[in-house]
């Protein structure tokens, strides 16, 4: 068949080039979009795992705190004794020289002055870190396990150990102070990731969630760190008793005295192979289930 002149086909060549040209433009453009949607993405990711570390920051700040409040208060405790013991030594003796030594009664009214400002003090410092009592809610206790652990992912993957999650579903919710639970979980948690440091036969924390009865949620924290000495059982939850070389000692005890105030038990046992694990009860909140 005869080709007309109009219907001729451009050369090829010419074609391609400009539609090749065209292509790369439009490809290039695309390409510079979405690489911007990336940058915008990761920039996202960013400013969240900042907002995280942030968070977990104040957190163990928070948790720093507590223990350094209960600390300067079993402390205040400790002096106030001593000061009531020389107050009434120096009362006493101001009366056996009452009328005579004027000196000596001078010495012995700057005593009961200073004394008296020391016990101020103290009373100050007592008042101020009165503690709160627990504000009660009702919680989804998984809701707060996975919250905690999002705020401790960075520091578990840094520390090139494994976070394992093994939470019941439907569990009932329970009643329980937020803040003060979450502190209980990070103190364990920390506890946990320090038995394990160094080992590097044990790297996996696994926190587990189980319905322990009608009335009782149990929490799980179990690592494959150093175990605990027969020795040490004894003391862990003693104020003050720690091994670390910068420890307060003040984190199990506090831990314990939350999980009690909030009507459950905090208790430990060693596991049959690595490690240790400390589980906790907490009631349930009457209203009932989650899910319902
Ligand atoms: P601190 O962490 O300041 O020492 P804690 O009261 O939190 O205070 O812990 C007291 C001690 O209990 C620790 O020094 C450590 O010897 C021991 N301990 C706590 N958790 C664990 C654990 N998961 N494995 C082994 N020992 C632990």
């Amino acid at each position: 068949m005869k080709k007309s002149k109009n219907t001729k086909i451009p050369p090829l060549k010419k074609v391609t080039r400009k539609n090749l040209e065209k292509k790369i433009r439009r490809q290039t453009d695309e390409l510079k979009v979405r690489s911007g949607q990336l940058r915008e993405g990761v920039d996202r990711e960013k400013v969240a795992d900042r907002k995280i570390e942030e968070q977990r920051e104040e957190l163990l700040h928070v948790t720093r705190v507590g223990k350094l409040a209960e600390f300067v208060s079993s402390l205040a405790h400790e002096i106030s004794q001593p000061l009531t013991a020389i107050l009434s030594y120096a009362q006493a003796a101001q009366r056996m020289f009452s009328g005579r030594e004027p000196q000596l009664q001078e010495i012995l009214q700057y005593i009961i002055n200073d004394n008296h400002r020391a016990t101020e003090v103290i009373r100050r410092l007592r008042l101020l870190l009165k503690k709160s009592k627990p504000t009660l809610e009702s919680l989804d206790i998984n809701t707060l396990i996975n919250d905690t652990a999002t705020l401790m992912m960075t520091h578990i993957t840094v520390k090139n150990k494994v976070l394992k999650l093994h939470l019941e579903k439907d569990l009932p919710l329970v009643q329980g102070d937020r803040i003060q639970l979450q502190q209980v979980l990070l103190n364990l948690i920390s506890n946990s990731l320090e038995a394990m440091e160094g080992n590097d036969a044990g790297r996996e924390l696994l926190i587990r969630t189980s319905r322990k009865d009608a009335g009782t949620v149990m929490v799980e924290v179990r690592d494959a760190g150093c175990g605990i000495s027969e020795e040490n059982m004894k003391k862990l939850f003693v104020h003050f008793f720690t091994n670390k070389p910068d420890g307060l000692g003040m984190g199990l005890s506090i831990s314990r005295s939350i999980v009690e105030a909030h009507g459950g038990r905090l208790n430990v046992k060693n596991n049959s192979g690595l490690g240790a694990t400390f589980y906790f009860t907490i009631p349930v909140n009457v209203k009932g289930m989650v899910n319902e």
